[in-house]
């Protein structure tokens, strides 16, 4: 394990909550401010204002590795022409740059590394495999070694074990691959990525043996108790329900646990589900819902940054400008609480799968849920439909199933069989 010292961390305050001065007059007051935006139309990056860029970098734990607070998602670089979005990002000053190699089949780490060539010194790379038990710790090698050559590189600075959900992908062949490629100089520090139902499990494993370096995971301000607190506290009456099922109860407390032993701690799938179109007609420039919900997130002492995918210039701006912009506010609180409200009960809870067993067909409800998500959430149609069909069982039983068995399967009150078989015919 990598044993550089802790980096300084700015302090934070803990955000609005019980005890705070937010009363539930104010965040009403908020929440119009927050409306006034639908009446002036103001939502999008003011093309006039000065151009936004990075303003906090961090020590991601022990690694000796400097991130900045958002980095570079390349999960739908596509086409070469996306090489431009890494210039863009580049020029905002985000210098980290995370793929993997199934990414687009193996494109997005071969536009990366095109991008970046010449600017190698100036970055940081994560990559990552999904390596199972069955791979040898030779064939993971030349994994990577795959992944250099796209990257165009002779090391990544964090390589991990992409989306584990089983302990026993942390076995003893990835172990020996990993220490082997670190000891080889070909990877700064050892990572494990998830977002699904038992990631709490494997991420208690990697910390109880001592694993990891860093870890990468799917956590919102949703996951966040304080934000439920006060939601609990000053909201309770205003909006009559909202999603805030706990999904991955145990993640605070092993995200912390983390920060606490020196694991760097990186997030994804911040924006819960990244339905930011739905609330656009509630924002204005420099108030926006994804910068509300980065704002919460990197409030969060245990977390160290961020990953989120780059898909357009202004997206990169919006993202960019929320870098260290400090603590979450009323009116931020009144966009996520809005976010909420929009999304109750049609909205599936990443890394929840508690419905996972309840299909006799033994359809793999949550990845189908996953991929409507990443078809209409985050408007990537193309991607949805190659990821849908890698999926094991997909929803083609539902076109002929009743739906009783689900019917009552899930928490938040999906309706599934009925999202499920209108995933199917759009993504089969
Ligand atoms: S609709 Fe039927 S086949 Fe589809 S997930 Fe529900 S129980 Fe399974
Ligand atoms: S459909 Fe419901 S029960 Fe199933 S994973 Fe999504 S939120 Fe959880």
């Amino acid at each position: 394990m990598a044993d550089a010292p802790e980096a300084p961390r700015a302090q934070t305050t803990p955000p609005p909550g019980p005890g705070t001065d937010l009363t539930r007059r104010a965040f009403l007051r908020a929440s119009g401010a927050v409306g006034t935006a639908v009446a002036t139309g103001a939502a999008r990056p003011d093309a006039a204002r000065p151009a936004p860029s990075i303003r906090n970098r961090v020590q991601l734990g022990r690694t000796g590795i400097e991130i900045p607070d958002i980095s570079f998602g390349s999960f739908s670089l596509e086409a070469d022409a996306d090489e431009a979005l890494v210039h863009h990002a580049l020029d905002r000053g985000v210098t980290h740059f995370d793929t993997a190699e199934g990414y687009t089949e193996g494109r997005a780490e071969k536009i990366l590394g095109r991008a970046l060539q010449g600017r190698r010194d100036e970055v940081t790379i994560t990559t990552k495999y999904w390596a199972v038990p069955e791979n040898s710790a030779a064939h993971q090698m030349k994994m990577l070694e795959q992944s250099l050559r796209h990257l165009k590189t002779d090391y990544v600075d964090i390589y991990m074990n992409h989306a584990v959900n089983d302990v026993d992908r942390l076995g003893e062949e990835w172990q020996a691959f990993a220490t082997r490629a670190k000891e080889e100089g070909k990877i700064r520090a050892i990572g494990m990525s998830g977002h699904a139902p038992r990631l709490a499990q494997c991420m208690e494993y990697a910390l109880d043996q001592s694993l990891v370096d860093v870890f990468l995971v799917a956590y919102s301000f949703a996951q966040q108790p304080s934000f439920k607190d006060s939601l609990k506290a000053y909201l309770s009456d205003w909006l009559p329900s909202l999603d805030i099922v706990a999904s991955q109860a145990r993640l605070p407390e092993l995200i912390a646990r983390a920060h606490g032993e020196g694991v760097g701690v990186m997030v994804m799938k911040t924006l819960k589900g990244a339905r930011m179109n739905d609330m656009r007609a509630f924002e204005r420039p420099g108030r926006t819902f994804s910068q509300a919900a980065f704002r919460w997130v990197l409030s969060d002492p245990s977390v160290d940054g961020l990953v989120i995918s780059m898909t357009s210039t202004d997206a990169i701006d919006e993202f960019v400008e929320a870098s260290g912009s400090g603590e979450p506010d009323r009116e931020d609180l009144a966009l996520l609480a809005r976010y909420l409200a929009k999304n109750v009960g049609t909205s599936c809870l990443i890394g929840c799968g508690d419905c996972a067993s309840s299909c006799p067909a033994g359809v793999e409800i949550p990845d189908v849920m996953r991929m409507r998500m990443y078809d209409l959430d985050y408007r990537q149609p193309t991607i949805a439909r190659r990821e849908y069909a890698q999926v094991g069982r997909n929803a083609l039983a539902c076109l002929s199933c009743s739906g009783t068995p689900c019917a009552t399967a899930c928490p938040s009150g999906l309706d599934i069989a009925g999202l499920a078989r209108d995933t199917h015919h759009r993504l089969a």
